[in-house]
């Protein structure tokens, strides 16, 4: 067995002094068993995909009714009734207007798709439009048109040269009792207006779209925004004719405590990217979902406008039958992530309120979130991350801190003595790992 594991070249890992990695052989609700007996409380969802905790069996079961009708069929002059469902029901909860479901496999391709969207639109409506705006710190997964649209994260600096013109605004990322909110939020959108109004032209007509993860950047470590905020972007979007991308591939489907980021924050996207939640966290799914407007564009009698994109999978039978199943659970249990944040600020309160090591905490949803105080520098490569990573497994707990900010973003399921158990591992991991 342990040859076998040696073979297997492990995301984000550095393969050269890597711990061994961790046997899992169940998983139940917000509980991970490992090979040896250990219980973890999968406190990040198992990378933000989980919602209803693991093994649910509805979702089990659905899926085993789909493989034995119908496991796979291509996706181009054919269609299935699990896609057919899902899309409908998409389209009740997103933003109003966004009603063209186009599927992929994963949150990448979700992004790829909404950014090869938005250049065709433009294309199709007899313009050229070459550049992109993103955010400082954005994370928009690993491919190169990804990392293009993500070339604020650190990750990506090797591979700046192959990486297309994406322009970058700061990120008001703000957090509880912090004064300068509206300053950084200022100074944000006025980076926006002098981007948009530096254009060659004089008005903005090298801009095809801005991409932004609302309310939560994730990756860059949870940075939280006000919904202010993003209405002001929304605005300026409009009424600079850009297009606006949402990617919600770890905000959609509860998980910043309403359905999808922009519904809590009001405002409607053109083109939106959703992946994640959105099976349950059981099969890799995808979708990006754009408006009348968009998809208007690209229907002609030729093929001159034709959307050339797909993947083998696409629309996977048995990946749509899990989130259509996880989608009647979250109709089902939506109390769950509507009420959410004030358990995690409650548990905070009894559990961490005025810990020294600990700054910056927000909440967003069912996102926790704060920064460890350290010598260093906040950053992902903050050195304590990998000290702290293992002794909350120690600890009983799944929690893997972004470098200095530590994280909880618990399947919605979880129980509140779950919730002060992992509470109570931070406080003990902080007092052992930090002095
Ligand atoms: C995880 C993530 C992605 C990439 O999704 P993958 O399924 O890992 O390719 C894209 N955008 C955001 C905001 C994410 O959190």
């Amino acid at each position: 067995m342990a040859e076998v594991i040696a073979r297997i070249w492990h995301p984000f890992t550095q393969m050269a002094n890597a711990e061994p990695p961790l046997q899992v052989s169940s998983g139940q609700g917000a509980y991970l068993y490992l090979a040896d007996g250990k219980r973890l409380i999968d406190c990040i969802s198992s990378w933000w995909v989980n919602i209803h905790g693991h093994a649910h069996p509805q979702i089990a079961e659905a899926i085993y009714e789909q493989a034995r009708k119908l496991e796979q069929v291509i996706f181009a002059g054919f269609t299935h009734e699990p896609a057919e469902q899902l899309a409908s029901l998409l389209v009740t909860r997103l933003p109003q207007g966004l009603s063209h479901v186009f599927f992929s496999d994963n949150g990448s391709t979700s992004v790829e798709v909404s950014l090869k969207m938005a250049y065709q639109y433009w294309q199709n409506l007899g313009q050229e439009r070459k550049r992109f705006i993103a955010f400082q710190g954005g994370y928009h997964g690993d491919t190169v048109g990804a990392m293009s649209m993500g070339r604020g994260s650190p990750f990506w600096e090797r591979f700046e040269n192959l990486l297309f013109a994406v322009d970058l605004v700061p990120f008001p990322a703000t957090w509880q009792n912090d004064e300068d909110v509206v300053q950084k939020e200022e100074e944000a959108l006025a980076a926006l207006l002098e981007l948009l109004d530096k254009t060659s032209s004089g008005i903005n007509e090298d801009y095809a779209a801005l991409c932004m993860e609302p309310l939560v950047q994730g990756a860059a470590g949870m940075r939280v925004c006000r919904t202010e905020f993003l209405r002001k972007v929304a605005e300026i979007c409009r009424a600079r004719n850009i297009l606006l991308i949402f990617d919600e591939v770890m905000t959609g489907f509860g998980r910043t405590g309403d359905w999808f980021a922009s519904v809590k924050a009001g405002v409607n996207p053109d083109i939106i990217c959703l992946s994640k939640g959105i099976s349950g966290g059981f099969l890799p799914l995808s979708t990006t979902v754009c408006n009348e407007r968009v998809f208007a564009s690209f229907l002609d009698h030729t093929n001159a406008k034709t959307f050339y994109h797909g993947h083998s999978y696409t629309a996977n039978p048995l990946a749509c039958a899990a989130a259509v199943a996880s989608w009647h659970l979250l109709l089902q249990n939506q109390d769950q992530f509507k009420n959410m944040e004030a358990r995690l600020r409650r548990f905070f309160q009894e559990e961490l309120q005025g810990n020294k090591w600990i700054k910056h905490e927000r909440f967003c949803g069912t996102i926790f979130a704060f920064e460890t105080k350290t010598a260093e520098q906040d950053s992902y490569f903050n050195s304590i991350a990998s000290a702290m990573k293992k002794r909350f497994i120690e600890e009983g707990v799944l929690i893997r801190p972004l470098g200095n900010t530590i994280y909880l973003m618990p399947p919605y399921c979880v129980s509140d003595e779950d919730l002060r158990f992992s509470y109570r591992a931070i406080a003990k991991t902080l007092a052992s790992t930090c002095e």
